[in-house]
């Protein structure tokens, strides 16, 4: 089989094997600018610095565009188990938990099912729950930590403990909504409660946050490298670059985004070869919710129908097979196992679509996407390990893999700009809903709405929870 891009193949992977760039960028970004997270100095310093890179790489008219989102800022949080002992615990707030203090009783609901919160709403009524980051064994679909957030609430809590699934990581971090004072434990802590509510049968804990909800600036970088075509198709290559505040989120999401700006940089130097505009973006505030996808994909709405394709690298640097899982596109099958073959690498491609990273806003928009990763492996590997934890670090991140990302992606994503004969369909506003419906993906949006609803009903609301009640629009 002959393969057309041979000679650019050649070119674009010995000048990815033979530089550092994007390791160089990654401690740039995470050591000088720490966690990215929105709002902070090293959120816009990290946004400058990616903008410089990318002219450096010849794409003279990169940007940042700023937006404002709700933002965050940790205070001190305590947790204390108030009887029948009396000790405290090492515990973090969750990004967005309101300011405030409860002292209740401890109800433990494990890997938190589906159906559990009905079940026992009796007892959840007006105490606090703790709940593992684990995903329910058996269950039919992941559940997500909002979902066991906001159905905690739908029966009564007050309060609200994730405790981490993986020993060692100490407590996991994740954006809840301003309802409840709600923290993260440490997997440890978490056991040694449940052993406590073992023996004594009853257990009360108090909860003190003390963090603030306000709006924030934040920002998405983009760089074109354009296309000879004269033509408004374009392909989007995006991860974000804002990492949890605890954490300098290296692999998630760092990795990702130096990988992006690889691609830039390889892209720029074939551009005379590349037939369509390639926009590399980093999106700002993606974990505390989507806030940087969303803002482009409402900001440039009318320019959406001219993305013939978005690849979303969330963590696109870090271990394992660099394959791509498209959100749906049977009919790229064919594209797919050309690439997979020409590319002479492991190239694991398949169909899945998640709610839960950068390329979502798109897809709600029908735009044709996927995100980089290994399907396979992901079948049989579950959770986040380090992810979200403080030991999300420079050092759990190789350059062999960024190497192997950003040859890939940046060869894929050529074959994408190039191909005369694209069949990628846009999806319709009634697939996309019977799609969001069947995976049950729907619930933690009408949950939302339940939970407004029911959280109106009480007889003190904390000032950041009517904001958000009366938060309009995607973001
Ligand atoms: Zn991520």
């Amino acid at each position: 089989m002959s393969n057309p891009y041979l000679e650019l193949d050649k070119k674009i992977v010995s000048e990815i094997y033979t530089s550092t760039e994007p390791m160089d960028n990654l401690k740039v970004l995470c050591d000088v600018h720490g966690s990215r997270f929105p709002g902070t100095p090293g959120d816009l310093g990290s946004v400058k610095y990616m903008v410089e890179k990318l002219k450096e790489y010849g794409i003279k008219d990169a940007y940042y565009e700023p937006f404002k989102i709700p933002g965050w800022k940790r205070g001190p949080a305590k947790l204390s188990i108030t009887s029948p002992i009396k000790r405290d615990f090492d515990c973090i707030s969750l990004p967005h938990s309101i300011t405030g203090e409860v002292e209740a009783k401890l109800v433990w609901l494990a890997e938190g099912a589906v159906e559990v919160y009905e079940k026992r709403k009796e007892e959840i009524k007006d105490n606090i729950v703790m709940v593992s980051s684990a995903n329910p064994p058996g269950a039919a679909r992941s559940l997500h930590r909002t979902e066991k957030f906001m159905r905690s609430i739908l029966a009564g809590a007050k309060g609200w403990i994730f405790m981490n699934q993986y020993p060692a990581y100490g407590p996991q971090t994740g954006g809840i909504s301003p309802i409840v004072p709600s923290i993260g434990i440490c997997y440890e802590d978490g056991m040694f409660l449940t052993r406590i509510l073992e023996r004594a049968g009853e257990v009360e804990v108090r909860i003190k946050t003390t963090d603030k909800n306000m709006n924030v600036t934040t920002y998405n970088v983009i760089g074109d490298v354009p296309g000879t075509l004269n033509s408004k198709e374009y392909v989007v290559v995006g991860s974000h670059y804002d990492g949890h505040d605890i954490s300098q989120g290296a692999v998630d999401p760092a990795s990702g985004a130096v990988v992006v700006l690889e691609i830039a940089r390889v892209l720029s130097l074939i551009k005379k070869d590349l037939k369509r505009k390639v926009r590399g973006m980093c999106f700002g505030a993606e974990e505390t919710g989507l806030f940087g996808s969303y803002a482009y994909t409402s900001m440039h709405s009318d320019d959406l129908e001219n993305i013939r394709f978005m690849l979303n690298l969330d963590a696109g640097g870090g271990a394992g097979r660099k394959g791509v899982t498209l959100h749906d596109h049977p009919e790229l099958e064919e594209f797919m196992k050309k690439a997979a073959q020409e590319l002479k690498s492991p190239f694991p491609f398949g169909h899945r679509v998640g709610p839960y990273s950068d390329h979502w806003p798109f897809y709600l928009r029908g735009v044709p996407c996927g995100s980089g990763g290994d399907i396979e492996a992901a079948r049989t590997t579950q959770g986040r390990g380090y992810g979200h934890s403080r030991y999300d670090t420079v050092d759990k991140v190789e350059l062999e893999n960024l190497w192997k990302a950003a040859s890939n992606y940046s060869r894929f994503l050529l074959r994408v700009a190039n191909s005369d004969k694209w069949v990628a369909r846009r999806k319709t506003q009634n697939e996309i809903d019977e799609f969001i419906k069947k995976q049950g993906y729907n619930e933690t949006v009408q949950l939302a709405d339940k939970v407004k609803e029911y959280v109106k009903t009480w007889d003190e609301i904390h000032p950041d929870t009517i904001e958000w009640i009366n938060r309009k629009g995607d973001w």
